[in-house]
């Protein structure tokens, strides 16, 4: 950059001058920001010099220009203004600077950008009339220190820019939507064969659209004659055997993965590939000169129409096991490429996020998912996180995506899928299957890290599959303060037994090696479950744990499950922690459970620990203000921020459109968390918060602010969360603590705690 003492008001004028003969000779939006990154790098001397666009829609800040970093990563870096250096710059509304940015700890790393050289970072927003439009940024290879006047001089001339930056964004959307075929390249989101969503999960993943209950999508496209009936028969053989290999694979991963000898739900599926009958029916339409794909067209319609005459809900949900197989045997009789590598992974597209669907397709070759419906905090969302698997949901228009077979290229940390992506552009899948793939932490140590100092929270996991808890151990994790055991219900719809259940937690609690492990009790939701036939007339309707009061097969199913916890509490420390306690009568009656269960395994001579500790999750408001009342029958409290937030602001978090409203960092909810504490505190009893707030590195600062004892997060966040407060004391949490509960805005509850956050 040039020396201080130069004249920075004339070196300024000059650069403006410049600004408007370049726009005079560009004849392109995207040429006239090229242009001006061009000019600021050879004014102030530096390596690089970006643009980022700001998508408010979307909340995130995307590369629309520069000079410096590679060209191919224009409108492809993408960053949520929680992340980066560039997007603290877009946050605080205000200029960064830093001599070493891989130093810093919003420092993000973006390998499309191929930033690798630069060390020095000065970013300055883009403001128009007070709104953020972009963030300018200027990088110098070597680490050096920005003067104060250095950053001025970027600041004035951003705000020269601002308005140029606005205008080109709106030129390059409408002169898209005018001439759509002679659109330039997309260098912005929306724009092209690209569609946007919702991050769900991070990650890239490349692979061909398997659309999950597509039966329909077949009959446009296949051939209904058959070229003979050997050549067809050996085609549809052929096909079964593949199906059925794949079949065996997927359920191996499954029981890998949930900690169960069975992928049970997947044995119903091969039964009905061998079935006689069917094989029968099979033969018979190929014999009739139909094609392969039209014989199982032909027998799938009679069999479904079959079971739609029968009534009950029980024959109702075969006809989804049915239709997966035939789908299955048509995916595997499509015409592939043998050449096209990207053709043995998968991108899964479903309409709705169901954690059953998660599981539709061999894990190996899963590259990424992506939804039509559900939010980030629906728990299809939270499974992928912890497998590691990209997840885009909710896409400005999903009819494109289903159509199976079509090349996706899904940026899940973008949250973006590209259609049909040209060789060249195609990034390296960073999901390469999950076999072989240990959870990541930036940290990996075995042993339990030692605590954070005094007065700061102590920091446990979450676990939705048994194979997180192996991490978990190696990372040192001092225990598990979630596992969501309902997960078990992915492989199968028959209830795990007491049985089951008791070898499960004890593979469990024998990974933790003496750690605490927290079991949830089932938290049965509509998303969690496919109907359960198991449970009488209520079978077709979406389920609730609630209904436990009037449903006996529930209160039974939970009375096995404090059994088998309490059995498995021999093997090491066990928590029992009941989901969704919303009023006294359920928590009389989990109270009466525990008890009739003990008692029960007195009588039966079966062993388990004296002091196992129960807990209720407080997940809707209306429980929140019982806490006092409730003290003395619990051992502690776990506040479900993610369902707490929903209920208590009135959203589904579910909900495709609202679900990123419900934040926890709400100032209501700050005042809620705080009381649910103090009336917990008073009672002493402990409390921890196992929602996502809990691994955002502004809400653990709240949580430990408000003096919450444990915080529970993803296992691949447990680094990051420790990262979090490792620089936090008392005194000064204290202080945040009393500034917290006078703001009244989340922006502002956001900015003090931005504010406060302990320097590395
Ligand atoms: C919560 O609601 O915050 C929670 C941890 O439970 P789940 O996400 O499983 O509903
Ligand atoms: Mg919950």
């Amino acid at each position: 950059m040039n020396e201080p003492g130069t004249s920075y008001e004339g070196s300024l004028l000059l650069t403006l001058e410049e600004i408007s003969q370049l726009v005079a000779h560009s004849h392109h939006s995207s040429e006239t920001l090229t242009n001006i990154v061009r000019l600021i790098q050879g004014r102030f001397h530096t390596a690089v010099c970006s643009v980022y666009f700001y998508v408010p829609e979307r909340g995130e800040l995307v590369l629309g220009a520069t000079v410096g970093l590679k060209s191919e990563a224009i409108g492809r870096v993408r960053m949520r203004l929680e992340e980066g250096l560039t997007g603290l710059v877009a946050q605080q509304m205000s200029p960064v600077a830093v001599a070493d940015a891989f130093a810093h700890p919003r420092f993000k790393y973006f390998p499309e950008a191929d930033e690798d050289p630069y060390h020095s970072f000065l970013g300055v927003p883009l403001l128009e009339g007070g709104t953020l439009q972009g963030v300018l940024v200027v990088q110098t290879r070597e680490p050096r220190q920005f003067s104060p006047s250095e950053v001025r001089m970027l600041v004035t001339v951003a705000a020269q820019l601002a308005a140029l930056v606005g205008d080109a964004l709106l030129l390059d959307q409408v002169s898209a939507v005018v001439h759509p075929a002679a659109a330039p390249a997309p260098t912005v989101p929306g724009i092209g064969n690209q569609l946007n969503g919702t991050s769900l999960s991070p990650g890239t993943g490349l692979g061909r659209a398997y659309v999950v209950d597509a039966v329909e999508e077949w009959r446009r496209d296949v051939p209904a004659k058959g070229r003979g009936v050997v050549e067809e028969r050996r085609r549809l053989i052929e096909a079964m055997q593949r199906a059925r290999a794949e079949i065996s694979r997927l359920s191996q991963h499954i029981s890998e993965l949930v900690g169960e000898d069975h992928g049970a739900i997947l044995q119903a599926q091969l039964m009905i590939m061998q079935d006689r009958t069917i094989e029968r029916d099979l033969d018979a339409c190929l014999e009739g000169g139909a094609s392969a794909e039209g014989a199982l067209l032909a027998t799938l319609d009679k069999y479904v129409a079959a079971l739609q005459k029968v009534a009950t809900p029980f024959f109702h949900e075969r006809i989804y096991d049915i239709k997966d197989v035939f789908h299955r045997l048509l995916w595997q009789l499509r015409p592939r490429q043998q050449t096209d590598p990207s053709d043995d992974r998968l991108v899964l597209v479903a309409r709705e996020a169901s954690v059953m669907e998660l599981f539709a397709v061999d894990l190996d070759r899963l590259a990424a998912v992506v939804v039509e419906h559900g939010g980030p905090q629906s728990h299809a969302a939270i499974l992928a996180r912890s497998l590691g698997i990209p997840m885009v949901g909710q896409l400005s228009d999903f009819a494109p995506l289903a159509q199976s077979g079509r090349l996706l290229l899904v940026d899940g940390s973008a949250g973006t899928v590209v259609l049909d992506p040209a060789p060249l552009c195609v990034m390296p899948p960073s999901n390469a299957g999950l076999a072989a793939k240990p959870l990541r932490d930036a940290e990996g140590s075995r042993g339990a890290i030692a605590p954070l100092p005094p007065g700061l929270p102590g920091i446990e996991v979450n676990i939705n599959l048994l194979y997180e808890a192996r991490s978990a151990f190696n990372l040192g994790a001092s225990g598990v303060g979630l596992y969501r055991s309902e997960f078990l219900f992915l492989a199968r719809r028959t209830l795990p037994t007491e049985e089951e259940q008791v070898e499960i937690y004890r593979k469990l609690l024998h990974t933790l090696a003496g750690r605490p492990v927290t079991i949830r009790t089932f938290d049965l939701r509509p998303d969690k479950l496919a109907a359960c036939s198991h449970f009488g007339s209520t079978a077709a309707r979406p389920f609730d744990w609630r209904l436990v009061l009037q449903s006996p097969p529930l209160q039974q199913l939970f009375q096995d499950q404090v059994r088998a916890i309490l059995r498995a509490s021999t093997v090491g420390p066990v928590r029992i922690l009941v989901p969704l306690v919303t009023s006294s009568e359920l928590l009389d009656f989990v109270l009466e459970t525990v008890a009739r269960a003990r008692d029960s395994l007195t009588a039966e001579g079966l062993p388990f620990a004296a002091d196992v500790p129960l807990g209720v999750m407080i997940e809707v408001a209306a429980a929140a203000s019982l806490v006092s009342a409730w003290a003395e029958q619990v051992s502690f409290f776990a506040i479900g921020t993610n369902d707490l937030a929903a209920s208590a602001l009135g959203l589904d978090r579910d909900d495709p459109l609202l679900a990123h409203q419900a934040d926890a960092l709400h100032p209501g909810l700050i005042r809620l968390i705080h009381d649910i504490t103090a009336d917990a505190h008073a009672a002493d009893r402990p409390v921890s918060v196992c929602g996502e707030i809990a691994a955002d590195p502004l809400g653990a600062l709240a949580l430990a602010a408000l003096g919450v004892d444990t915080l529970s997060v993803p296992v691949n966040q447990l680094t990051a969360a420790r990262q979090a407060l490792a620089g936090c004391n008392a005194t000064a949490l204290a202080e945040v603590k009393t500034q917290l509960l006078r703001q009244r805005s989340t922006k502002a509850v956001r900015t003090l705690l931005l504010q406060s956050r302990p320097c590395p």
